[in-house]
C-alpha cells in the first residue's frame, strides 16, 4: 500500500515524561506506516526549552502561525521541584500560556464519547464542547482589602487626563473591593474563534453571561457577539443550518443539564474554568477529551487535555509496566492531520484521520482498554492493556478496517 502524501508540514511540538513516550509509540505504530509524515519538529521537552532559553517555544508558536496547524504533546510547566529536577536556569513559563498569547486563541475542549463510558448525565448523548475565553476578568484582577470606613470609587483617566468616576461604595466598616477588565479586541477575537469553530464543526453555538445584572461589563460581551454575528456570520450559519443563541448564564446551566449535547458552549473566563471541569468530569476522564486552541485568524493547535502523567513516567523509568491512556494524544494527531487534509485538499489524509479515530473507539468498545477506563466502564469482560499493547491493539483494529 502506498503511503499518504502530505504537501504542507504539520508543526510538531514534542513534550515531556509519559506523554513523550506515548508520542513516539503513536508515531511509530499508527502514523508512520501509513503516512509519509511531513512535520517541522520542535522539541518542547523541558531540557531543550532550558537549553534554548525557551526560544524553541516561541519558534514553535511562530511556525504555527506560518503553517496554520500544530500538534502538541503535553509539557511540564516548571515549579520549584522541577527547577532542581532539571537543573533549570529559570522557572520557564507554561508553553501553553506562551503559545496561547502568541495565537490570541480560544481553547475548545470536547469529550470523546464511547459506548461503555457513559456520562453521569443520562441525557447527554453527544459531546458538549466548551469554549473558554482565556483573557482577563478575575484572572487579571486588582484587589484591595478595605480596612475601615471610607469611599471606594472606580476612576478612568483618558489620554488627555479627563477623569470618569463612579462610586463603588461608601464603606462604614471593613470590606473588600476588586477591579477587573477586558478589552473589545480580546472579546472580539473570542467571538470570532467561537463562530468559526461552530461553522467548522457544524454545531450550534450557545453563549451566556449575566448581562441583566452586569449592564455594562457582561452586556458588552453580549453586544460584541451579536454585532459580529449579524455582520459576519449570520448568513454562513443559516447556510450551514446551525444556530447561534444567547441566553442568561443561569438559564444556560439549567438547559445544559436537560440537553442532548452536540453543541458548543462559549463561556467567559471564570464560567469556562468552572464549567469545563464540571463537563469533563461528568463525561468520564481527561484522557478522553480533545483540546484545540483556535486563533481568530484560523490557526489551529491540537493537544491532549491532560498533563504529562508524571506518576506513570516514574514507574516507566523504574522498568515497571504502565497502562497510560493514549486516546487524547492520538486524537490530537488525528485532529491536526484532518485539518491539514482539509486545508491542503488531501481527502486521503482526512479519511485516515477518521479511520484512526474509529479504530481507537472500536478497540475500546470491544473491551480492550487501559486501566483508567477499565475502572469506570460499564462493559463486562474487559481486557486491561499496558500502554504499548493498547496502541498495538488499535493498530490491529486499523488493519482490519
Ligand atoms: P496529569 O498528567 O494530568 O496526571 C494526573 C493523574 O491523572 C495521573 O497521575 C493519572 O492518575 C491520571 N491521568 C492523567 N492522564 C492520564 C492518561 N492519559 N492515562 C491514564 N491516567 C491519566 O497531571 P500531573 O501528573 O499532576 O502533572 C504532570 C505534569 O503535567 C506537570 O508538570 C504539569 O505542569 C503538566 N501539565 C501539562 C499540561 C499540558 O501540557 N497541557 C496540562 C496539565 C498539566 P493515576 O496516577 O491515578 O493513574
Ligand atoms: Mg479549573
Amino acid at each position: 500500500m502506498e503511503k499518504i502524501q502530505m504537501t504542507t508540514p504539520l508543526v510538531e511540538m514534542d513534550g515531556d515524561e509519559m506523554t513523550r513516550i506515548l508520542w513516539k509509540m503513536i508515531k511509530d505504530e499508527l502514523l508512520l506506516p501509513y503516512i509519509d509524515l511531513k512535520t517541522e519538529y520542535y522539541d518542547l521537552g523541558l531540557a531543550y526549552r532550558n537549553e534554548t532559553n525557551d526560544q524553541v517555544t516561541i519558534d514553535s508558536a511562530n511556525a504555527t502561525m506560518k503553517y496554520g496547524v500544530a500538534v502538541k504533546c503535553a509539557t511540564i510547566t516548571p515549579n520549584a521541584a522541577r527547577m532542581t529536577e532539571y537543573d533549570l536556569k529559570e522557572m520557564w513559563k507554561s508553553p501553553n500560556g506562551t503559545i496561547r498569547a502568541a495565537l490570541d486563541g480560544t481553547v475548545f475542549r470536547a469529550p470523546i464519547v464511547v459506548k461503555g463510558i457513559e456520562p453521569c448525565v443520562r441525557n447527554w448523548e453527544k459531546p458538549i464542547t466548551l469554549a473558554r475565553h482565556a483573557y482577563g476578568d478575575v484572572y487579571k484582577n486588582t484587589e484591595i482589602k478595605v480596612p475601615g470606613p471610607g469611599k471606594a470609587e472606580l476612576v478612568f483617566t483618558d489620554e488627555k487626563g479627563n477623569e470618569t468616576r463612579e462610586l463603588i461604595h461608601e464603606f462604614t466598616g471593613e470590606g473588600i473591593i476588586q477591579g477587573i477588565h477586558n478589552t473589545r479586541k480580546s472579546i472580539s477575537s473570542f467571538a470570532r474563534a467561537c463562530f468559526n469553530y461552530a461553522l467548522d464543526t457544524k454545531q450550534d453555538l450557545w453563549f451566556a453571561t449575566k448581562d441583566t445584572i452586569s449592564k455594562k461589563y457582561d452586556h458588552t460581551f453580549k453586544d460584541v457577539f451579536q454585532e459580529i454575528y449579524d455582520a459576519e456570520y449570520k448568513e454562513k450559519f443559516d447556510a450551514a443550518g446551525i444556530e447561534y443563541f444567547y441566553t442568561l448564564i443561569d438559564d444556560a446551566v439549567a438547559r445544559v443539564m436537560k440537553a442532548k449535547g452536540g453543541f458548543i458552549w462559549a463561556c467567559k473566563n471564570y464560567d469556562g474554568d468552572v464549567m469545563s471541569d464540571m463537563v469533563s468530569s461528568a463525561f468520564g476522564s481527561l484522557a478522553m477529551m480533545t483540546s484545540v486552541l483556535v486563533s481568530p485568524s484560523g490557526v489551529y493547535e491540537y493537544e491532549a487535555a491532560h498533563g504529562t502523567v508524571q506518576r506513570h513516567y516514574y514507574k516507566h523509568l523504574k522498568g515497571e509496566e504502565t497502562s497510560t491512556n493514549s486516546v487524547a494524544t492520538i486524537f490530537a494527531w488525528t485532529g491536526a492531520l484532518r485539518k491539514r487534509g482539509e486545508l491542503d485538499d488531501i481527502p486521503a489524509l482526512m479519511e485516515f484521520a477518521d479511520k484512526l479515530e474509529k479504530a481507537t473507539i472500536s478497540t475500546i468498545e470491544s473491551g480492550r482498554m487501559t486501566k483508567d477506563l477499565a475502572l469506570i466502564t460499564s462493559l463486562k469482560d474487559v481486557t486491561v492493556l499496558n500502554s504499548e499493547n493498547f496502541i498495538k491493539e488499535i493498530r490491529k483494529t486499523l488493519e482490519e478496517m
